[in-house]
């Protein structure tokens, strides 16, 4: 396999296409929005040359790099793929669209393969006829740099599809983890409820944000405390997922806090609106 396509170039698509480039694949990168296109090129150039400064690459890469990434508007662009990874908007109808069109567009035996954090493997592949080729490829932001892939069998993902996304994430050097269908998988089902922990200490009067979040990097080796990694993701990614947990697995200890709920109401979702645990004005955390 030697061609990929990516749909959605959001902040995951462009750093899969990136990743697929840098070693060797052919990409073609896919968004609706063609404004997100031209961010995703310009991201994948400030990536790549942070990588020619640092030595992790050689300087004539960059350019080798992005003319494999062909850009495009249209889903026809999978045609050719022998891998399809679709990145575009964690929203069930958009993704279940998106399948439909795939299984009707890509080539019979290409692997449809997707990176949603939370919405079932088993419903997406029940939209195509070809169930046993569709997968979960949960890469992690920022996607150059992290080692794991969680790799999701689906209700009826055949071991041959399985196997074979399994050593793609390793000729990418990545760390792939084969995991079932079940809401959360395995990284967000531990993480969130941490998460949301954090956030009924916060709202109870436990500690602070910075004290908690202290006691969890020097505590527990954690590199980033909950709160602050939460303001990453973004407040009501984090909400989403809490309900996707607690709907799916129909278990109160998913509940999400009333804290978290409410700072979403109230637009503070994290690093992108400048507010959530932590402000973000002057482009670091000021508590
Ligand atoms: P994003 O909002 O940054 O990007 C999504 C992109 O999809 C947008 O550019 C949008 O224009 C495009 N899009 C929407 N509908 C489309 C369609 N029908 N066809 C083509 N493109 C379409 O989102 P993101 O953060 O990159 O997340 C993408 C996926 O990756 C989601 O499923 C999300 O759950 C998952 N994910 C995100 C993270 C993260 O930290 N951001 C981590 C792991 C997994």
């Amino acid at each position: 396999m030697t061609r990929a396509a990516v749909i959605g170039a959001g902040t995951m698509g462009n750093g899969i296409a990136h990743v697929f480039a840098q070693h060797g694949w052919e990409v073609a990168l896919v968004d609706s929005a063609a404004g997100a296109l031209d961010k995703a090129t310009a991201t994948i150039r400030g990536n790549l040359d942070r990588q020619v400064k640092k030595g992790t690459i050689p300087a004539e890469a960059p350019g080798e790099i992005l003319a494999r990434v062909k850009t495009g508007t249209s889903l026809d662009a999978a045609a050719g793929a022998d891998l399809v990874v679709e990145a575009a908007s964690e929203n069930p109808s958009v993704k279940f669209a998106i399948f439909e069109q795939l299984d009707r567009i890509a080539p019979p035996g290409a692997i449809l393969a997707t990176n949603t954090s939370s919405i079932s493997i088993t419903e997406i592949a029940a939209r195509t006829r070809r169930p046993e080729q569709v997968i979960g490829m949960h890469f992690m932001n920022p996607v150059p740099v992290m080692q794991l892939v969680e790799v999701i069998r689906g209700h009826t993902t055949s071991d041959a599809t399985t196997a074979s996304v399994m050593e793609t994430a390793r000729t990418l050097g990545k760390v792939p983890v084969e995991v079932h269908d079940y809401p959360g998988f395995v990284a967000n089902r531990v993480l969130m409820p941490m998460i949301n922990e954090a956030i009924f200490c916060v709202m109870e009067g436990v500690a602070t944000p910075e004290s908690i979040d202290t006691v969890m990097k020097l505590g527990m080796a954690h590199p980033m405390g909950p709160l602050a990694l939460a303001d990453f993701i973004g407040l009501d990614v984090c909400l989403a997922i809490l309900d996707v947990l607690h709907r799916g697995l129909g278990d109160d200890k998913y509940r999400a806090c009333p804290l978290l709920r409410r700072m979403v109401a109230a637009g503070q979702l994290g690093r992108k609106t400048g507010r959530g645990f932590y402000g973000y004005d002057s482009g670091k955390g000021t508590g």
